[in-house]
């Protein structure tokens, strides 16, 4: 039996790519629980196999081996019930921030007086209200990196794939936006999986992090993050006494070569 509040369970995955060349194991053996409403980020050295998982996890690469359960049922393709936010932001440049966000919503064939209406509130909320009408390039990186976010959040999925969403922004803006985005995933009640490489952000962001060992990516181990900080700002969360020990201890943990 399934138990309802694991959201998403992963169950000894092994994913083989198959090129010319030859094969490449990018995942093996690798298990996962992750609970309604948790923020889990997944920590591990580049090429170990974090998009990889990811993709699994959204249905467009199938595992070699193993299954993926989402609210209990095997996962055998795309899903709505599961938005994903790119590395890059992916906005068209020729459509603007509106026409951007109800983009998924079109695709989905969802697009309705009311889910436009919804759309446009999270932008208004989110400080966004102003630009509907503006292209990306008017916007800087971080606003449309928000923009990214409303746009997976118009189709109102539960859980939320985040592929090092921040990696394009610099370290000032990295800060700042990540900052915002955890509020919003935490206003909006959505279950999340960040995949990062930088250790510090995991661990201002997470409830739990799963560090992968490089590839083939397996579970090196799980921590649950418990800082003495009632905020939910990842910025403030920085300040905490215990989160070097975990920086530390998941640096070490870490074998980049
Ligand atoms: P990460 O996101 O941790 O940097 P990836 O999941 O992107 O790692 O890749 C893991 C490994 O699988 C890498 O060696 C990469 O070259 C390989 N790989 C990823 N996607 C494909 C693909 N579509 N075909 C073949 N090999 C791939
Ligand atoms: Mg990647």
């Amino acid at each position: 039996m399934v138990e309802l509040s694991n959201i998403v369970e992963v169950k000894n995955i092994s994913v083989n790519y198959h090129t010319l060349t030859g094969e490449t194991v990018a995942i093996k053996d690798l298990s996962l629980v992750v609970v309604k409403g948790e923020f889990v980020s997944i920590i591990g050295p580049s090429g170990c196999g974090k998009s990889t998982l990811l993709s699994v996890l959204g249905g467009l690469v199938q595992p070699s081996k193993g299954e993926v359960f989402i609210k209990g049922e095997s996962v055998k393709g795309t899903n709505p019930i599961v938005g994903y936010m790119p590395q890059r932001d992916q906005l068209f440049p020729w459509r603007n921030i509106l026409q951007n966000v109800l983009l998924g919503l079109e695709v989905q064939k969802k697009l309705t007086k009311e889910t436009r209406q919804k759309a446009i509130e999270l932008l208004e909320k989110y400080g966004l209200g102003e630009f509907l009408h503006y292209y990306p390039y008017q916007l800087s990186g971080g606003m449309r990196q928000r923009v990214a976010l409303i746009r997976t959040l118009a189709i109102d999925p539960e859980i939320l794939l985040l592929d090092e969403p921040f990696s394009a922004l610099d370290y000032q803006t990295r800060l700042a936006v990540s900052d915002e985005v955890r509020t919003i995933i935490y206003n909006e009640n959505k279950t999340s999986i960040l995949v990062t490489h930088d250790i510090a952000e995991g661990i201002s962001m997470s409830d739990r992090i799963a560090v992968l060992t490089s590839r083939p990516a397996e579970i090196k181990n799980i921590h649950d993050i418990k800082l003495s900080c009632e905020e939910i700002s990842p910025i403030k969360k920085r300040e905490a006494p215990e989160f070097r020990h975990y920086f530390n201890r998941i640096w070490k943990e870490l074998d980049i070569k």
